[in-house]
């Protein structure tokens, strides 16, 4: 029997959560955002679920190019764009569209002479990650207008925090922002809402939006889960116990002992670890389900494997499932008590383990 730990891809999910973006933003486009290996999920699986989206957005080349092969017609954006002029003519030849975010890469274009590419113009509005200052857009815009280096134009943003519950006064200062900078060129069409803007910001969705973690059932928000969205968990992390432990008074658990027995108590050994994409930094209490009841993690997760407390779970014991995250048991609960995001947790799946889409 092979190692037991698997994550369950939930297709008909992923279709649910496209069209719970359709209802938000029912006048807008939607480009599906399937960067990170669709956010650890599995490109081409989802890319299918996904099929009625209205185009795809990711930023790694040889992923676009496979979407391609695989007969997508979709417009395919790559989200950081180009970097280097020797990329422009696989551009071209797959009908890739580009982010641009920055002078150079006008000058690169300038320099290849494959203009017959969609360019989608990022403007800085804040986040000051990726994006044109006012001026460099305007001297970008003007040159890209009057040399013809492009077959369509898309205006475009980032919102940085969209996501947090007491931030909207940023938001729509980003969005105020974006609107007096592109006044000139409202006949282009622009994109700027992530999953968080989709949710909450509709003045913010425009012709495309572009939405992420939505689509694979995870919450953008901290004070809303994906269940009260109506999203549906699309992964699902699952493994059994391998071994188990009966420990007396004051017995130590794991690397460095972290946690110890106050009575005696019997515990799990499950077959995830970190090396698998449970984070290594979740604390004894992290909830987990074991036989589908609610239990918790004990201890410092090792690389290959994780303890849990067996107390009260009927008819647990060797080969017992265990629900690391997914079904059952949202992302975002055990990313919160680990201290970081669903994103990360969902990215950060590792090869090894393996998926199975259905
Ligand atoms: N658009 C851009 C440019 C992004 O970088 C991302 C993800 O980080 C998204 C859209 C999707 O964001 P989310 O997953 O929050 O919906």
């Amino acid at each position: 029997m092979p190692r037991p730990t698997q994550a369950f891809i939930d297709l008909a999910a992923l279709t649910h959560n496209l069209s719970i973006v359709r209802k938000h933003a029912p006048q807008s486009r939607i480009m599906a955002i399937l960067k990170a290996n669709a956010y650890g999920h599995g490109l081409l699986h989802s890319a299918n679920a996904l099929k009625n989206a209205d185009g795809f957005g990711l930023l790694e080349l040889d992923a676009a190019i496979c979407l391609r092969d695989a007969g997508y017609q979709h417009p395919i954006l790559l989200l950081e764009g180009f970097f280097s002029t020797a990329e422009l003519a696989i551009l071209e030849q797959y009908r890739l569209s580009a982010v641009i975010h920055h002078a150079e890469q006008v000058a690169m274009l300038s320099a290849s002479k494959h203009y017959n590419i969609d360019l989608f113009l990022k403007i800085n509005t804040g986040m000051n990650r990726l994006g044109l200052a006012p001026q460099q857009f305007s001297q970008a815009i003007g040159t890209l207008i009057e040399k013809q280096y492009y077959k369509n134009i898309t205006l475009m943003t980032h919102f940085a925090s969209a996501d947090e519950p007491d931030e909207e006064k940023n938001v729509l200062r980003q969005l105020q922002y974006f609107e007096a900078i592109t006044k000139e060129y409202r006949h282009y069409p622009s994109s700027l809402a992530n999953s968080a803007a989709i949710i909450r910001y509709p003045v913010t969705h425009a012709d495309w939006v572009r939405p992420g973690i939505m689509l694979y059932g995870a919450s953008p928000f901290t004070d809303k889960t994906a269940a009260e969205l109506d999203l549906q968990p699309v992964m699902t992390l699952s493994s059994r116990i391998i071994a188990t432990q009966d420990l007396g008074i004051g017995d130590r658990v794991g690397y460095h002992g972290l946690f110890q027995t106050a009575e005696p108590m019997r515990i799990g050994i499950v077959a995830c670890g970190y090396a698998d994409g449970y984070p290594r930094h979740a604390p004894t209490n992290t909830p987990v389900l074991i036989n589908n009841q609610r239990s918790r993690l004990l201890g410092r997760v090792s690389m290959d494997m994780l303890a849990v407390d067996l107390t009260g779970i009927e008819n647990a014991g060797l080969n017992s499932p265990v629900t690391l995250w997914g079904k059952g048991l949202g992302v975002d609960e055990v990313a919160q008590s680990a201290g970081t995001t669903s994103y990360e947790l969902l990215c950060a799946l590792s090869p090894r383990v393996e998926k199975t889409a259905s």
